[in-house]
């Protein structure tokens, strides 16, 4: 599970996950950077050695409402945390979550079209909804080898 480090998006919490039950990235945003990428790389490659068959995981992307790197957005702050950080401005803006569904299916992409990732891996987008407490699932899981659905 891939998510945002905002403290109200706690997956042990909204999820209602107990020890042991997910593996889970958090980050700024929940956005799928190339750290990211190398992780979920790492994880399948482990699995491929346990798990010769069959699906391994499904990585579940969820981005959420009222995120913060909306700030990313925000030509002044961003700026300024370029000085700071080092950052490439242009890289900066692209993490902002100002619309978490749109956002949330660019990052599934970037994992569905990683070479790096074990094709036997899954991968999902949702939405949490801080206010309701609700998450709404945008993509279903399915790997990068599963081909598109067509109506
Ligand atoms: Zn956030």
């Amino acid at each position: 599970m891939i998510t945002c480090l905002d403290p109200r998006v706690d997956p042990t919490h909204f999820l209602a996950l107990g020890l042991g039950d997910a593996m889970v990235v958090r980050n700024v945003g929940g956005r799928v950077t190339p750290e990211v990428i190398n992780d979920v790389a790492f994880i399948g490659q482990l699995a491929e050695n346990v798990l010769p068959d069959g699906p391994l995981f499904d990585v579940a992307v969820i981005h959420h409402t009222q995120c913060g790197t909306g700030a990313f957005a925000d030509d002044t702050f961003r700026r300024r945390y370029a000085q700071r950080s080092g950052a490439k401005e242009s890289t900066l803006r692209e993490r902002a979550v100002l619309d978490p569904a749109v956002t949330v299916t660019h990052d599934v992409e970037r994992l569905r079209s990683a070479p790096a990732i074990a094709p036997r891996v899954t991968f999902s987008g949702h939405v949490y909804d801080v206010v309701t407490g609700l998450v709404k699932t945008v993509i279903p899981a399915r790997s990068s080898q599963a081909p598109t659905v067509k109506p």
